[in-house]
């Protein structure tokens, strides 16, 4: 059996990976911050999926609240670890530069990218003596090509995505891989505001991606068969950029 946490599990992509993961078989720990409720319906997913699953609210931008609530899992949970992790909570909060106030800066690097070390190295030992680890950060076309509006949520992306190839390097001979995803536009609440009608021109399948399209890389990055691949940074975006 293997457990997998999936950061922001309650809606949008991180509930799709949910689903996608218990498909495989993996025994899921969805996080949330604020919406129970969401949390739950994924739990009933999970379980309608013929798996099953635990809530772990925490919130990722703290340090704290991140390490109490997953030591406290550990400690429960002696002779089992977390064997796949999905780092995907994220917001954005965006703004030109000249009018970006320091808590949209703050709120969008503590949670997008400072999340990453405060999840990460709490499950990395445990990949490293098991030999086994999967781990797939959600990043964004925007960290990749920059859009202007979110130089805070693609300087976070950007980071992300550094920290990644860098990892990868540094755990890849314990068979631990460390990989990037990285939609482009999605639908889900993180996107609700924008105009699929008025931007879907501007990309070649000439639509918005689904929650589950950006799943099945995330499964398949997951998975046993994904055993070669590591550092690498996967666009899924409908041909937007390549
Ligand atoms: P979403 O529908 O807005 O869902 C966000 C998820 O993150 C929710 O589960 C939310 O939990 C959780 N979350 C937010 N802040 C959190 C915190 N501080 N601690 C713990 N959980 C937190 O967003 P989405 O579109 O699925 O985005 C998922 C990831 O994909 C993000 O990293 C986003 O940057 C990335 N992405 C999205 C798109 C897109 O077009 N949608 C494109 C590129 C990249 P609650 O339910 O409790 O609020």
């Amino acid at each position: 059996m293997k457990y997998a946490l999936v950061t922001g599990g309650s809606r949008g992509i991180g509930r799709a990976c949910c689903v996608k993961l218990a498909e495989m078989g993996c025994h899921l720990l969805i996080n949330y911050h604020s919406n129970k409720e969401a949390a739950e319906e994924t739990l009933q997913m999970v379980r309608e999926k013929g798996s099953d699953g635990e809530i772990l609210k925490f919130d990722v931008s703290i340090q704290e609240d991140v390490e109490s609530a997953i030591n406290g899992w550990i400690e429960r949970n002696e002779g089992k670890y977390i064997s796949v992790l999905v780092n995907n909570a994220g917001i954005r909060k965006d703004a030109l530069v000249m009018w970006m106030k320091d808590d949209e800066w703050q709120d969008v690097i503590n949670t997008n990218l400072n999340s990453f070390l405060y999840v990460t190295r709490l499950l990395i030992q445990d990949m490293l003596i098991n030999k086994f680890g999967r781990i797939i950060n959600v990043v964004s076309l925007s960290g990749l090509k920059g859009l202007p509006g979110q130089v805070n949520y693609s300087a976070a992306k950007a980071g992300v995505i550094g920290a990644t190839k860098a990892m990868a390097q540094e755990v890849a001979r314990k068979k631990v891989t460390v990989n990037a995803v990285a939609p482009g536009f999605i639908r889900t609440d993180m996107t609700k505001d924008i105009d699929e009608s008025q931007l879907k021109s501007m990309i070649p399948m000439g639509r918005f991606g689904n929650p589950e399209e950006v799943a099945g890389i995330v499964g398949f990055l997951a998975s046993d068969e994904a055993s070669y691949i590591t550092g690498a940074v996967i666009n899924v975006n409908g041909g937007l950029y390549t």
